[in-house]
């Protein structure tokens, strides 16, 4: 099982992969905990990008496609995965397309999980509020909001480029965590 999680910050989509993870025996690669570990191991990468992760910027595609793509190789992501974080724009998508077709891999679904605004930003402060001064140097109200609005402008049109290719399958984001988990596991199955 081949699978990329759309959704704005605050979706959910962690969560919703922690349990795909387990029901399919595949790997979550989150782009942004690959990027967060290479900051925090300083490596090469990780230095070039620690600046860029603060502010809620997009690192560059370049940098997030060279990841993704040795990952997939790796032998624990021969059952599948699912890509959390990653495509981010249509480029990182056309680029995600290139690399499976050298592969020879192929997509099963892409899910977007589809959630309200005016109640996103509301999560979104609480869950600033929850990590101030925590785990995350970008969860503050600011860089959230920066995420979200990076979030509307380059990755939201991912949502109408998978739709397109008939690949989208879109579940109600806002019911509770079990009710997501059975609508995405509904969505995949039909
Ligand atoms: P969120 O919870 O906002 O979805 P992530 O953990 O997925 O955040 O990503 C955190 C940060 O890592 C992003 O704000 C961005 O700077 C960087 N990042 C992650 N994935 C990508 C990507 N595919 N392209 C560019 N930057 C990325």
């Amino acid at each position: 099982m081949r699978l990329i999680l759309l959704g704005p910050p605050g979706a959910g989509k962690g969560t919703q992969a922690e349990r795909l993870v387990k029901d399919y025996d595949i790997r979550q690669l989150s782009t942004g905990e690959m990027l967060r570990a290479a900051v925090a191991a300083k490596t090469a990468v990780g230095v070039k990008v620690e600046e860029i992760l603060k502010r809620g910027d997009l690192v560059s595609d370049e940098i997030v496609c060279a990841i993704i793509s040795d990952r997939i190789d790796e032998a624990d992501c021969a059952n599948g995965f699912i890509l959390d974080g990653f495509p981010r724009t249509i480029a990182q998508a056309e680029a995600l397309g290139g690399l499976l077709d050298e592969k020879g891999l192929t997509l099963d679904g892409v899910v977007e999980i589809r959630v309200d605004e005016g109640i996103l930003l509301k999560r979104i402060e609480k869950r600033a509020s929850e990590t101030e001064g925590g785990a995350r140097a970008d969860d503050n109200a600011e860089a959230l909001k920066k995420r979200l609005a990076v979030y509307k402008e380059q990755t939201a049109p991912l949502i109408d480029y998978y739709s397109k290719s008939g690949q989208l399958k879109t579940v109600d984001g806002m019911q509770d965590i079990d009710a997501v988990a059975a609508s995405i596991k509904d969505a995949l199955s039909s």
